[in-house]
């Protein structure tokens, strides 16, 4: 059935990129883009980064301008949430009573800040890093504290230490594992991040949960740890991952299981509904099969993009290869392929000189590869994988083996 009305909800990097492309490919149809922040389409990485560090400002964040809504007949809904789909009407219902019919609907929904069930999180000074608002926020806090405690060494958490040490402030980061990133990156990588933050200045304590953050007159002064440990604070970043929004989904009958499932299309089990991006668990190619949900602006706009392609008649599978990247003080991280459950690891380059690529292996094929400070091997590695060949263990720790021409010659 053709889609002449389409609706998305969630107006960030997948259904900004759904109704840009669409337009791209030249749908003539409407078009209404819901979101329940009160801006228009932001980019979230710089949050962490030169946004947070002062470097640049708003309107470098943005998608598009007000202007492109406009010209591109994109109807953006800022500041309003949808509280239902009513599938049988083929409507959503918005916060504000009304309601937008669709015959097609994308959910690009995202995610959310995980809140830790503990006491405090709710005191002045305790911080999140998800949205412009928090971000600003954040920023307002650091401008006046000296004590910091992060909880959680994730990407985020750690993205924020680097800024806040590099303006003098004290940061300890409390973490449950034993290992920063643990959740995606090889043991190598892991360890040289943390000495590189230790050399830095960053305190950490693994294997530590926060039990309790308390405060005085409603405002943090420290956290304790399940150890009895204190740690002074007035500032908390709490930053220990993200639950998919997936209520809406589910209400509506529809299954969610750590996100909005979809098939190899995007497609839910409702033909007239999609979900993409942080809030989807799609089968991934790159993962046999396997269900997988990513936090990733590439997986939101490649996501985005098939769903395009479908709309307006030239459906595909969805096959695009992961690839992420972070940025932590001098150190730029960048991840193509998931290296989740890889057996072998290989290093290419220098450990010592701080640049260098891990090659991941499972049962000797290549997983992924994490390039630090090395953006050739990435710009190959991406190549190299998105083609489905490989490169051997011994070939990548030659580092006289050609990667460059390996990667041109096997796409
Ligand atoms: P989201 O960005 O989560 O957007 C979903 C939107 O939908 C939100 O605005 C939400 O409020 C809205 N919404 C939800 N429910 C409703 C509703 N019912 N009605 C209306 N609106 C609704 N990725 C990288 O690849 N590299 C990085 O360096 C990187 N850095 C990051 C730094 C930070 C601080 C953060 C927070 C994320 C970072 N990411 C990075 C991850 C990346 O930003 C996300 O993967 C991406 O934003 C996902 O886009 P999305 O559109 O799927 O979801």
């Amino acid at each position: 059935m053709p889609a002449d009305r389409l609706v998305i909800v969630g107006a960030s990097h997948a259904g900004f990129q759904v109704a840009a492309s669409l337009r791209q490919h030249g749908f003539d149809g409407a078009i209404a883009l819901v979101g329940d922040e009160p801006v228009l389409p932001y980019q979230r990485p710089p949050l962490s980064k030169d946004y947070l560090d002062g470097k640049i400002g708003l309107e470098l964040l943005l998608m598009r301008p007000e202007a492109f809504y406009r010209e591109h007949r994109i109807e953006f809904l800022p500041g309003i949430r949808v509280t239902a789909i009513e599938r049988g009407e083929h409507r959503v219902r918005l916060a504000t009573g009304e309601h937008l019919a669709y015959d097609h609907l994308v959910l690009a929904t995202g995610a959310r800040n995980r809140v830790p069930p503990v006491p405090g999180v709710k005191l002045d000074g305790v911080c999140y890093l998800r949205t412009l608002a928090e971000t600003d926020a954040l920023r307002r806090h650091l401008a006046g504290a000296e004590r910091i405690v992060v909880i959680g060494a994730g990407f985020i958490g750690l993205e924020f230490a680097a800024i806040a040490r590099a303006h003098g402030r004290q940061v300890h980061i409390v973490e449950l594992t034993d290992r920063v990133m643990g959740r995606v990156v090889s043991v190598p990588t892991s360890h040289f991040f943390a000495a590189a933050h230790r050399a830095a200045g960053v305190e950490f304590s693994f294997g530590a949960a926060a039990m309790r953050i308390g405060g005085h007159a409603g405002r943090v002064d420290h956290v304790e740890l399940a150890s009895g440990a204190r740690l002074a604070a007035d500032l908390v970043l709490v930053s220990v991952g993200v639950v998919p929004n997936g209520e809406l989904a589910a209400a509506a009958g529809l299954e969610v299981a750590n996100g909005i499932v979809v098939d190899e299309q995007l497609l839910t089990a409702d033909p007239a509904i999609s979900a993409i991006g942080d809030c989807a668990s799609f089968p991934c190619g790159h993962a046999e099969g396997r269900p997988t949900r990513l936090e990733a602006v590439q997986n939101a706009a490649d996501h985005a993009r098939c769903v395009a392609d479908r709309i307006v008649g030239k459906p595909h599978a969805y096959s695009a290869l992961p690839w992420f990247w972070s940025e932590q003080g001098a150190l730029r991280l960048q991840i193509a392929g998931l290296t989740t459950g890889h057996d072998q690891h290989v290093l290419r380059g220098d450990l010592a000189s701080g640049a260098f690529s891990v090659f991941c292996y499972r049962k000797g094929e290549l997983l992924g590869i994490e390039s630090i400070n090395r953006p050739a091997d990435h710009a190959h590695a991406r190549r190299l994988l998105g083609s489905g060949r490989q490169v051997t263990p011994s070939e990548a720790a030659d580092d006289g083996f050609d990667l460059r021409a390996a990667a041109m010659a096997r796409s």
